[in-house]
């Protein structure tokens, strides 16, 4: 038989030598390696290629033929091994239609507060604001009705500058999609991302109502927090947030409320800011990302702090783990949805919903493909009048799933798909570029992953379908 070569493009495998779990790249699938087929794999990896006849004869005597045999069918069908290269190559489908399901409304681009990193072009102080009149939110609910074939259920994102200062706005609005989303037998789900420092009573008794998934933007306690969100005087916020926070968390229990956390220069300790948010204020879940900024800005993080945030987080992760394998769920949100990715078999040919299921309105009406193109020199897709435009939103969607030779290696391109078009359009000039900034980093996140499972598939085997089944009850935000 001709010589097995090892396709090292199609797994990972992580974990102590003979309790491996392997990650089967194309399609997200994860092993757990048994004693025979975890030594066939390390022979393979110690030589790369290796005959037939020459794995039997290195294990006569230690593991049956069969159980030889059985390790080195399952690694042929999974390409892991193969007489040559074997690619899986994603073909690029061409996208006709579009049946979005979830819009996301910039109802204003003013903001009361003057965060420093915020990333968004088009932010302006209140009194400057381009706010999104009734009649274009209007259309573009019925354009999400209309355009959400196949789906029961459509989703409502209300989004800013900061929503809540058009509270009147998301009243009317409400009102407006549940009695439209009546007729044609469909339901509508509301989510709010804000800053959290206008609510009043009024708002969390509405919230709660109507069973809002809110997204608060906090960045930790207040040392920490108000180093760069402050007022647009330049103050503070997190003394007035948190004391609205207490109340959000009090009155909004109809579903998790989560914490949204912008990690920038100087501002990267994970554990610290979790043990603030989720244990002292009591968000149920709280995510982190980096800020969004180009590669040469201040307010990005440096490759020093992007080490020490990766530590941290898995130290938090390390914390989710010991939770999960005692059946207990963790507010660790990147986690969760690290290990959702892991459990489900996440495989993407794109990086994420945009212009696929989810589009952007900005506030003058233009669609764009997410929340963060709009206001942004990035062309848009159409507008609330004319609809969405296909063929170049097709067109853009074609492209985006060619794979970059360098994706093609990666063993976290189901996960990743090249990553966030925007972090690209500001970080690589290119929407379509692969993020390569990051790409150490979300690897050795995924391999820190793939550990992280295996310990808890081993210790408690049912966690995650039981999570699973509590996610699709209470609809969790993150
Ligand atoms: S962008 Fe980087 S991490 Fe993502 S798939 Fe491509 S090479 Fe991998
Ligand atoms: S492009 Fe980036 S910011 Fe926009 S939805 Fe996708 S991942 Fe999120």
């Amino acid at each position: 038989m001709a010589s097995l070569q090892l396709q090292r493009q199609n797994y990972r495998a992580l974990g102590q030598s003979g309790r491996r779990f392997l990650l089967h790249v194309p399609t997200t699938a994860m092993f757990e390696l048994d004693k025979a087929a975890d030594s066939v794999l390390e022979l393979l990896e110690e030589t790369g290629a290796v005959s037939e006849q020459q794995v039997r004869g290195r294990f006569d005597g230690i593991f049956s033929p069969d159980e030889v045999c059985d390790s080195l069918s399952d690694f042929l069908a999974l390409g892991i091994i193969s007489a040559k290269r074997k690619d899986y190559e994603i073909t690029p489908r061409e996208i006709k239609h579009f049946p979005i399901n979830t819009l996301v409304l910039t109802l204003t681009t003013g903001c009361n507060l003057g965060c420093t990193y915020c990333y968004r072009e088009d932010l302006t102080p209140p009194r400057d604001a381009v706010v999104m009149e009734d009649a274009t939110a209007r259309r573009a609910l019925d354009m999400l009705l209309r355009e959400s074939t196949g789906h029961e259920q459509v989703n409502v994102v209300f989004f800013g500058g900061e929503p809540t200062m058009r509270f009147s706005s998301i009243h009317a609005l409400v009102a407006y999609a549940e009695e439209e989303a009546e007729k044609l037998g469909k339901k509508v789900d509301f989510s709010l991302t804000t800053n959290a420092s206008l609510l009043t009573d009024e708002m969390i008794a509405f919230f709660q109502s109507h069973r809002f998934g809110i997204s608060v933007s906090m960045d930790g306690d207040e040392e920490t927090h108000d180093r760069y969100r402050i007022t647009i005087g330049g103050k503070g916020t997190h003394k007035q947030v948190s004391k609205n926070v207490r109340r959000l968390l009090a009155g909004c229990t109809s579903r998790p409320v989560g914490a949204r956390v912008t990690l920038s220069g100087g501002n990267t300790d994970v554990v610290h800011i979790y043990r603030h948010l989720h244990d002292e204020l009591g968000f149920s879940e709280v995510g982190f990302a980096p800020a969004t900024a180009s590669n040469d800005s201040p307010l990005g993080l440096d490759g020093v702090e992007m080490r020490a945030v990766l530590d941290a987080m898995k130290a938090l992760g390390l914390e989710y783990t010991a939770a999960a394998k005692r059946g207990f769920r963790h507010g660790f949100s990147n986690m969760n949805q690290l290990m959702q990715d892991l459990f489900s078999g996440t495989r993407k040919a794109l990086p994420c919903g945009a212009g696929v299921g989810l589009l952007a309105v900005s506030a003058e009406g233009q669609l764009a493909l997410c929340h963060r193109f709009t206001g942004t020199s990035f062309p848009s897709f159409g507008d609330v009048n004319v609809g969405i435009a296909e063929k170049d939103l097709s067109a853009f969607l074609t492209e985006a799933q060619r794979l970059h030779p360098a994706c093609q290696e990666c063993s976290a391109r189901s996960i990743c798909a090249g990553g966030c078009y925007h972090e690209a359009y500001v970080r690589e000039g290119s929407a379509l570029s692969p993020t390569f900034s990051h790409c150490d980093f979300v690897r050795e996140w995924l391999d820190f992953g793939i550990e992280c499972f295996g310990e808890i598939m081993r210790a408690n085997p049912g966690f995650f379908a039981v999570q699973n089944k509590a996610q699709e009850l209470h609809g969790d935000q993150q």
